[in-house]
């Protein structure tokens, strides 16, 4: 690509912004449009509305004394405005020069006379031109190298118009044109022309309703092709269920499957015994009873022959499933064994040695399972617990340890089914909707600080009641130390100063590995009344008699670990309540999250408020997940493209999964371009 004007240095500013193929430059979506019908005169400011004006800079000065500051005025003849910078003053001095042309952005105040604070801005020199002709300007996102080498808003409009010139005819349509027509969507080479100069504000909204569907549409394929490609084709393990084991087995439960949990296990047998390799996710709020559900899958896998394998977050976890399984499994032939990162080392090259001889049937563990070391010689079954801890990656290393194991996946985390059809497109989803009977609702309270002593007093009775209390301080990277300093000191002072009659334990992820199953167990039996606690025990732990969970500094919990940190309680017969405690001044957003966990216990309101506050995008890292990145779209509010491009993507790969006729070449071409290493298309060129 030759374009006049670029030579190298301006390449070089360019490939430093990711610009370096006429693509890229097509896609360097501009940053805003300046749109002059919203720009108004100096005269015409009204306080506190936001517009854009346009002048010139008749005087700069930056004031040392005092406050350091920037002060810009800058007039349009109908008036003399002031801009103003605290921030940096002398970066922005040298950015503004006399008689400059400026657009400001913000919102004005009136004192002496008209001033922005920090305004938006763009130097317009050499603008004069486009600005009188266009209705809408494009702004470009600039960097100081950028324009150091000359690569202003300007020059990039005229690169970019160059391009478009000579190459434009070239731009390739990438969707099937049935998809086109059925949308009614704006061709892609159009798309760019309008998105680079837009004729008008609705020829905006179908360029960005276009590249949102494009790039939706992509994702889905790329989830449709994976499913199609990944499981469909591979051999089942012939799974021969032992119905008595496994009705001896459902009679030993001192309680009945709940009619969720039944449904989700004859889901689950349908798909050993069908043709594919299972590939389920169980999702099921914090209580529903997912454990059994696996166990229940295990014991059908392991009683034809196979291991079973199941792989929790965490030690605790880990541990208590295994503990768990141990005991409900007692009187069958059916050998388990606990894997964990924190055993010592001959301990764990013994337990490796014996799965690999095949001596235990079924292995419960912590990330230690998808060690190198770790061989099963006849997987059948991989379960992930609490998956949304765990990458796509790390699930698929488990898978790997065998050859073509059935797949299960639990989480308690529920996500709202638009980005369930992303995140998890290429699973089977069962659903455990229904909470084991006798569950009361755990009833929220949000307090600040100071409430703390009658917080206690509610906490004293309830271990007079023989109940048992948990008490949790976060714990974050950043401030790992102050945060473990904030739970021991916790500890001691709870222990010494206000419940010294009971039996405190302190449990946090620096603590040996037995230190730590010493004072859960001690939890469990009930010999340790309240347990302090960082956030070790937020997934799945189970103690059904402990009815409080206190949450110290609330206020720095995301919504869906609240809810996590909450399922602690509330898993017997008793009613059972969280106490959010937070500092009398707390965010807005952290205020909001509070009278939401107040309002509801149920977790897939909880997921819908949590993707409102936070956006798709911090929701679930979509990276983790294994998917790209969006620039156009917004899983969260774009949900109803969601829907349609997932039909769309799954309907062409049934049609034409490797993407053979002659309509899909172009797509072909282009969905190897984009996701060459995210996915291996199979015995296409
Ligand atoms: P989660 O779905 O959060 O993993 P668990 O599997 O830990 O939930 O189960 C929560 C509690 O409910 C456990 O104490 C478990 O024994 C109990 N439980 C599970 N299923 C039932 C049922 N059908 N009836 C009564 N209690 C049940
Ligand atoms: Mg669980």
């Amino acid at each position: 690509m030759y374009l006049k004007g670029v030579g190298p240095k301006r390449a070089e500013a360019l490939a430093a912004v990711k610009v370096e193929t006429l693509e890229d430059m097509l896609e360097y979506f501009p940053r805003r449009y300046l749109d002059r019908s919203k720009v108004t005169t100096i005269g015409q400011l009204q306080a506190d509305v936001e517009v854009t004006i346009v002048g010139e800079v008749v005087s700069k000065q930056l004031i040392r004394y005092g406050k350091r500051r920037l002060v810009l005025k800058i007039s349009d003849g109908t008036g003399i405005m002031e801009a103003v910078w605290f921030a940096q003053p002398g970066l922005f001095e040298k950015i503004f020069k006399a008689e400059q042309m400026v657009a400001f952005s913000g919102k004005p105040k009136r004192y002496k006379q008209w001033q922005m604070v920090h305004p938006d801005f763009d130097v317009l020199t050499e603008t004069r031109e486009p600005l009188n002709t266009g209705q809408l300007i494009p702004i470009y996102p600039s960097t100081q190298d950028l324009k150091k080498n000359g690569v202003g808003n300007y020059t990039f409009r005229r690169i970019i118009f160059q391009a478009l010139q000579k190459y434009g005819s070239e731009i390739p349509e990438s969707l099937p044109p049935s998809l086109c027509k059925r949308y009614k969507l704006m061709s892609r080479r159009d798309a760019y022309q309008q998105m680079h100069f837009p004729e008008s504000d609705a020829a905006l909204q179908q360029v960005l309703r276009r590249f949102k569907y494009e790039e939706i549409f992509y994702l889905q394929l790329l989830i449709a092709l994976r499913k199609h490609f990944y499981y469909a084709p591979l051999a089942a393990l012939p799974v021969t269920i032992d119905d008595q084991l496994v009705a001896q087995f459902l009679d030993s439960l001192p309680f009945q499957l709940t009619g969720a949990q039944q449904r989700v296990v004859d889901e689950i047998r349908a798909d050993l015994q069908g043709g594919a390799p299972m590939n389920r996710l169980v999702q099921g709020d914090v209580g529903a009873g997912k454990t059994i559900v696996a166990l229940i899958a295990m014991l059908m896998v392991v009683s034809s022959g196979y291991q079973a394998a199941l792989m929790a977050p965490t030690e605790i976890l880990a541990r208590q499933h295994y503990q768990n399984i141990q005991a409900l499994l007692e009187g069958l032939p059916i050998r388990v064994t606990v894997l964990l990162g924190g055993q010592k080392a001959s301990e764990k090259k013994r337990i490796q040695q014996e799965i690999a001889d095949g001596q235990w049937d079924l292995v419960v563990g912590t990330h230690a399972l998808i060690q190198d070391k770790v061989q099963f010689p006849k997987l059948g079954l991989a379960i992930v617990d609490e998956q949304h801890r765990f990458g796509v990656l790390q699930r698929g290393e488990l898978i790997e340890k065998g050859e073509t194991p059935h797949v299960l996946v639990m989480t308690a985390t529920p996500i709202p089914r638009t980005l369930a059809l992303t995140i998890y497109g290429d699973l089977d989803v069962s659903v455990i909707d229904e909470l084991p009977p006798g569950r009361q609702a755990i009833r929220t309270f949000w307090r600040t600080r100071d409430k703390l002593p009658q917080i206690y007093d509610f906490v004293r009775q309830h271990l007079q009641a023989g109940k048992q209390v948990y008490v949790v301080y976060p714990l974050v990277e950043e401030s790992e130390k102050l945060d473990l300093q904030a739970a021991t000191e916790a500890y001691q002072d709870l222990s010494a100063n206000v419940f010294p009659d009971y039996t405190l334990g302190l449990l946090h992820g620096r603590m040996k590995a037995d230190e730590k199953e010493n004072v859960m167990a001690a939890f469990k039996r009930g010999d340790c009344h309240m347990l302090i606690s960082t956030t070790v025990i937020e997934v799945g732990v189970d103690v059904p008699n402990a009815t409080i969970m206190i949450i110290e500094h609330a206020e720095r919990f995301g919504l869906s670990q609240l809810h996590q940190l909450r399922g602690r309680v509330g898993r017997g017969g008793s009613q059972s309540y969280c106490i959010l405690v937070t500092p009398e001044k707390v965010s807005d957003v952290a205020g909001q999250r509070m009278q939401i966990m107040q309002k509801t216990n149920d977790g897939f309101v909880i997921a819908e408020e949590d993707l409102r506050l936070r956006g798709s995008g911090d929701f679930f890292g979509t990276r983790q997940h294994g998917m790209p990145d969006l620039k156009y779209a917004d899983l969260a509010v774009d949900y109803k493209i969601v829907q349609v491009a997932h039909n769309d993507a799954f309907e062409l790969v049934e049609k034409d999964p490797h993407l053979r006729k002659a309509e899909n070449q172009t797509l072909r071409i282009q969905f190897k371009r984009r996701f060459a290493d995210k996915f291996r298309m199979p015995d296409i060129a």
